[in-house]
Formats: C-alpha cells, sequence, structure tokens
C-alpha cells in the first residue's frame, strides 16, 4: 500500500488536471521564501499544509511495510489536502478541490492500510482472551475440583497418566482422554 501511495504522489494526476502531487507541491516549496515575504498569510498557510502533509505522504509511502504507519500518516496527510481549501479560503471557490485519481488513490491506499494494520492488531490480540474466558466459563459452570490429571482403567480401575494408551497394569487399551 506505501508502494501505491509513492506511485501516486510521483505518477498519477492529482487534481482535475494532469499534474501530480509532487508537480503540484514542488513550486509550492520552491516559492517557499517568496511567499513568505510576499505577506500573503492565506497562501502561506495553505502551502505549508500541502507541504507537510507531502512529507507526511512521502513517509507513509516509505514506510510501506507498516501498514499501521503507513494507514496513520496517509489519512493525516491526506486529510490535511482535504479540509485546507475549507480551512484557509472557507468562502473562495476558486481554491476548492479538483481530485483526480492520484487523490482517490492515496485516500483509498492509506484507509486500507489502517483497516488492514487493525484487522492484523485485532486477530493478535483476539487469541489469549477468548482461551481465558473460555477457562473462567467452565470454572463457574462447573462449581468442581479441577478434573484429575489420571485416567482409571476401565478394566482394573488402576489410575494411569492421561496421556498413557495403555494400563500400566494390566495393558489394556484406556478410553482416550477427553
Ligand atoms: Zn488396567
Amino acid at each position: 500500500m506505501g508502494l501505491v501511495i509513492l506511485v501516486a504522489i510521483f505518477l498519477l494526476p492529482f487534481d482535475g488536471g494532469s499534474s501530480t502531487l509532487y508537480g503540484t507541491v514542488w513550486p509550492k516549496i520552491s516559492n517557499l521564501g517568496q511567499t513568505q515575504s510576499g505577506g500573503d498569510t492565506a497562501k502561506l498557510t495553505y502551502d505549508y499544509i500541502w507541504i507537510i502533509a507531502f512529507i507526511l505522504l512521502i513517509i507513509a509511502g516509505v514506510v510501506g511495510i507498516f501498514p499501521l504507519g503507513t494507514g496513520v500518516l496517509g489519512v493525516v496527510g491526506m486529510a490535511m489536502i482535504t479540509v485546507s481549501p475549507y480551512l484557509v479560503y472557507p468562502n473562495d471557490s476558486a481554491h476548492a478541490l479538483s481530485a483526480g485519481a492520484g487523490f482517490y488513490a492515496m485516500w483509498a491506499a492509506s484507509i486500507v492500510s489502517l483497516g488492514a494494520s487493525f484487522w492484523h492488531g485485532k486477530r493478535q490480540e483476539a487469541a489469549p482472551p477468548v482461551s481465558v474466558m473460555v477457562t473462567q466459563t467452565q470454572n463457574v459452570g462447573t462449581q468442581s475440583p479441577p478434573p484429575a490429571k489420571t485416567a482409571k482403567c476401565p478394566n482394573c480401575q488402576t489410575e494411569n497418566p492421561l496421556e498413557a494408551t495403555t494400563c500400566s497394569k494390566c495393558g489394556k487399551a484406556l478410553p482416550k482422554a477427553t
């Protein structure tokens, strides 16, 4: 999924036109000094949001082998880009985001990564609690001392270890312990 994000950043058109996210952000980075001295705080804020989001998304792509990192960074980066026009230019539709294939691919990759990491984490957590619950239920349900660690031979009544398959005294096959 990280690879999808990287490919989307550099190859897929991010906006409605043909420029990639890289192609959109790079001029903002190279003109940052000019923007800073220009005194247009709205544009400066807007550019900063995009540059930070761009860096987050690059990191998200690079750490692609860790789904959680990709997911969290990807979602944060994409959320920043998505809300930035409303945040900085709330009443200016000229800055409304026109989303292209790259935009959707990066959102999808981020969310899939996040979902995959949660699913993976849940699976790892699931095993221990279930067995603990089963043990507790059994204890509560029977209210009796734990079952003996021996199996009685049906032939001669000799107590044999549970794992034994034949009686130690008479040699008869023991019923399988359940
Ligand atoms: Zn026996």
